[in-house]
């Protein structure tokens, strides 16, 4: 019932009815959240009632009452939504805690000093959280007192200074709010489940929920629970574990916690905590019962779980679970060993690994071989490796990004309201705190480089600067850190490309298994194309020719093609470009082996390949005035001449693509030469080539009609020359809406159609996609005018409409047509689904997300 009761109030009902020690308790639901906001943000008067007869209830359970000197309840509030922001919004605990019923703890408990502290606690936290008083004040007093006397950790206060805090801090509240502290425990309980619901709309919360699209009108729940100790002294404690390691999916308990401790204590990392396995020797009996109660709750969730415990006088408590984020590779060896261990289905294993993540694993990272000098080492809290200046603030990782920069987030420990700084920078690396602390699990939910706890750096946050023994590390300096090592160095570090690991094969492999559609990559060289090999690509969807026309070897030759003033003078030049081409073509083709690679003929205007015009304006002008009448003056001015004859008001629409083709057929019959030439050259070593001759741009089917024939006398002629039998095929791209709704006509001219979606896209809104996203996508997509961008994302209503039109006619032409997709969308996964819904042969996308493409293929057919 995660809808109604939020993830944390859904898990608690579950685990209290499989029978686990969890605190008694009851949940406020999201509607009646909703209804608080419905009713401008005050609770219903109905609401109000369930919730005091609900408060009976557990006072009955508990036998005792909320505000009773004799026998206080106290009980926490805390906040819970349906997709869990873990700290992203608020929690309120040891409410119930009064002058009075501090008295009445302690004579309970026979511990003033426990007391005490939790009465503290409870105002510093109430105050932050309801009254909106900054806890910096409360924590400047409890500095001030430890030094005055002389003490150097919390634990050392007794019950006397404990109360002498409290006077402070009861000042502090009424200096800051105008407002003696409450002491009506029933108020303090309805200003606190206001504040929750009010937490769903603070600014950390927005932030996560947009990047994590978690949609806006969901609303918390709100869970009252009664509260159990931890600091009650050395046989209590509180704790956070994971059930798995989060970081790199090893089966061991994961997790940390601190004797003597409340609630935020082990996440806040304000104190570095213990690992888990030292509780074994510390508490061996509760040990030995968190380790069943993990195993019973994977078990019962069939998900790594992350589990909060707090152990109360030697007995422990569960205070919550949920399915534990983690990063890309915890998450692909997690889902592959449960398949192992018999707890899920292949099918179920593939659909818990987000493709999105997989680009994470897909990144280069440092050299294993290379010798590195490490300044300092700290937890390997988030894998991979980030390099990037030094930050201390938030704010300044976020400015200094939007200046292009990269950034590293140096923090004692990251709080919530770092947030934004974390999305900027490549990584966090923090001085304090453990693995489950703050900065840790929101750089693995994002997948970002983190490492934590490194106490070797003192951070001087007034200097902006921190040092590691007599090395200073000033703010802007450059360091690399290595997430899964916890290693930092000085300056960059050179980096490799990445390889999969083991079980990232074993759960492509079952995705392969599983996909209907077929995985290309888009690829024009032979490095890019092995890449994409190894990553499990089945040919090249889309191999671009004019990267090749761009090497810097051959532009002068090229420019030479396009400067040319009649038919022989650019065959002449063509013939120059001839053997290149297909030397390429072979190197692509070889690489392949066998698989099918479409080869685009030329698309861009010729123009791209010429010089800039202002650059040959100022050179010709120097040039007339050290060098007039100079054979290079006049070769500029000639240049600068075709550069204006060239100039088209919009390129994009202009003289290009099969056009090009067109007009100066010789080119694509150069082209077509060499790939024909090239396969004829492989056969000769015994090799299979099977080219798909693609072009671009086409509107019409005349064009296409012309082009095929241009194609086919192009192998003809090779056929007679090497008495080589070439098995090819000539289509076309998709890519103007004419073409998609006139896809039974061309079909006729057409083998194959693969639909160019970045200039279908570009050509179906009208937007420009070099100028619009600048200019004012962002603003229409902040301003929800579109759902996303249609660049990164098919869309499906418009876009998608041709594409599923251009299908069905092209096959109603010819049933056998083969059909696939080009372009950003075929590495992303809706787009990607969206394909197999349209029936498309396959996609092709670049060759580091072909793995992504497998899986979100996979994906789409379960
Ligand atoms: P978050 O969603 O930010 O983790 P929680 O509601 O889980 O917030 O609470 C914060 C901390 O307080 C957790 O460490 C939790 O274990 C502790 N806590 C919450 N309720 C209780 C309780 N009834 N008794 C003891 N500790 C509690
Ligand atoms: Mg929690
Ligand atoms: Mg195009």
């Amino acid at each position: 019932m995660k809808e109604l009761l939020g993830g944390k109030g859904a898990n608690l009902a579950e685990m209290t009815k499989i029978g686990l020690p969890v605190p008694f308790g009851f949940t406020i639901s999201t509607e009646a959240c909703n209804a608080y906001y419905q009713a401008d943000k005050n609770i219903p008067p109905d609401v109000q009632d369930q919730i005091l007869q609900s408060l009976r209830i557990l006072e009955e359970k508990t036998g005792k009452v909320l505000g009773d000197p004799e026998r206080p309840l106290l009980v926490s509030v805390r906040s819970g939504a349906v997709f869990s922001m873990p700290g992203m919004m608020d929690t309120v605990l040891n409410l119930g805690m009064n002058d009075e019923t501090v008295e009445g703890m302690a004579r309970l408990t026979n511990n003033s000093r426990f007391a005490y502290d939790s009465y503290r606690r409870f105002i510093q936290m109430f105050s932050n959280v309801v009254l909106d008083v900054d806890v910096f004040f409360f924590e400047q007093l409890l500095e001030e007192t430890r030094e005055l006397k002389g003490y150097a950790s919390d634990p050392e206060l007794t019950a006397e200074d404990w109360k002498e805090v409290i006077e402070g801090y009861k000042k502090i509240v009424k200096k800051h709010t105008r407002k003696a502290f409450p002491q009506d425990p029933k108020e303090q309980l309805f200003y606190s489940i206001n504040a929750v619901f009010n937490s769903w709309n603070n600014q950390r919360a927005i932030i996560y929920r947009r990047l994590n699209k978690i949609p806006g009108h969901l609303g918390t729940a709100v869970n009252i629970q009664s509260m159990v100790f931890g600091n009650m002294g050395p046989d209590s404690g509180t704790g956070v574990a994971f059930t798995r390691n989060p970081s790199t999916g090893e089966h061991q308990l994961y997790g940390e916690y601190l004797i003597n401790a409340q609630g935020e204590d082990v996440v806040a990392g304000i104190r570095t905590p213990q690992p888990i396995h030292t509780l074994k020797t510390e508490m061996p009996d509760v040990y030995q019962q968190f380790v069943e109660t993990c195993h019973l709750l994977e078990q019962h969730y069939k998900d790594m779980q992350d589990i909060e415990f707090t152990v109360e006088r030697g007995i422990l408590f569960i205070l919550q679970t949920r399915n534990g984020k983690r990063t890309a590779q915890a998450a692909i060896t997690i889902a592959v060993d449960m398949v192992k261990e018999g707890v899920i289905e292949k099918k179920e294993a593939l659909l818990r690994v987000d493709p999105d993540q997989l680009n994470q694993l897909l990144h280069r990272r440092i050299d294993e071989n290379y010798q590195r000098t490490q300044l300092a080492k700290g937890l390997p809290a988030s894998p991979g490796a980030a390099t990037g200046e030094v930050t201390f603030e938030a704010d300044e990782a976020e400015l200094l990004a939007k200046d292009g920069k990269k950034v590293i987030l140096v923090r004692p420990e990251t709080t919530p309201d770092d947030i934004h700084g974390i999305v900027a920078a490549q990584a966090v690396l923090t001085s304090r705190g453990g693995m489950t602390s703050h900065a840790a699990v929101v750089a693995r939910g994002m997948g970002k480089a983190c490492i934590c706890g490194c106490e070797a750096i003192k951070i001087d946050l007034r200097a902006r600067e921190f040092y590691v023994g007599e090395t200073v590390v000033k703010e802007g300096d450059v360091i690399t850190i290595d997430g899964a090592t916890g290693e930092i160095m000085l300056g960059e570090i050179p980096m490799i490309d990445p390889e999969l690991s083991e079980e990232f094969q074993v759960l492509l492999r079952w995705a392969d298994e599983t996909r209907k559609l077929g995985v290309r990559t888009n690829a024009d060289n032979p490095e890019d194309t092995r890449k994409a090999r190894e990553f499990g690509a089945e040919g090249i969807g889309l191999c671009r020719t004019e990267h090749m026309f761009m090497d810097p070897a051959r532009v002068p030759i090229v420019q030479e093609m396009i400067l040319a003033e009649n038919y022989s003078e650019r065959k002449e030049a063509l013939v120059k470009l001839l053997p290149m081409q297909q030397g390429d073509f072979e190197g692509i083709l070889e690489e392949m082996q066998g698989f099918p690679v479409t080869i685009r003929l030329l698309d861009p205007p010729l123009h791209e390949f010429m010089p800039e015009k202002e650059e040959l304006i100022i050179e010709t002008t120097m040039l007339r005035i050290t060098s007039p009448g100079s054979a290079e003056l006049k070769e500029k001015e000639q240049l600068l001449k075709k550069v204006r004859q060239l100039e088209e008001f919009n390129p994009m629409l202009g003289h290009r693509g099969c056009r090009l083709g067109m007009i100066h057929p010789e080119i694509y019959e150069m082209q077509a030469k060499a790939i024909f030439y090239a396969v004829a050259r492989l056969a000769e070593r015994g090799m299979e080539a099977k080219p798909e001759i693609m072009i671009p741009l086409v509107g019409h089917v005349n064009e296409l009609k012309e082009m095929r024939k241009l194609v086919i006398d192009a192998a003809n002629l090779v056929t007679e020359e090497t008495g080589l039998n070439l098995t090819y095929s000539i289509g076309t791209m998709i890519e103007i809406p004419r073409a998609a709704i006139t896809a039974d006509q061309i079909a006729e001219e057409a083998d194959f159609f693969s639909f160019g979606t970045n200039d279908l896209t570009q050509t179906t809104f009208g937007y420009s996609r070099d100028d619009a996203e600048g200019k004012f996508l962002q603003a229409y997509i902040e301003n929800k005018i579109l759902p996303e961008n249609p660049f990164a994302v098919l869309d499906r209503d418009g876009v998608g409409k041709l594409v599923e039109t251009g299908v069905q006619l092209g096959r109603k032409t010819k049933p056998q047509l083969k059909t696939g997709i080009c372009g950003e969308h075929g590495g992303e996964k809706s787009s990607i689904e969206f394909c197999y819904q349209a029936g498309i042969d396959y996609v092709s996308c670049s060759p580091y997300r072909v793995p992504i493409a497998r899986l979100a293929a996979a994906q789409a057919t379960i």
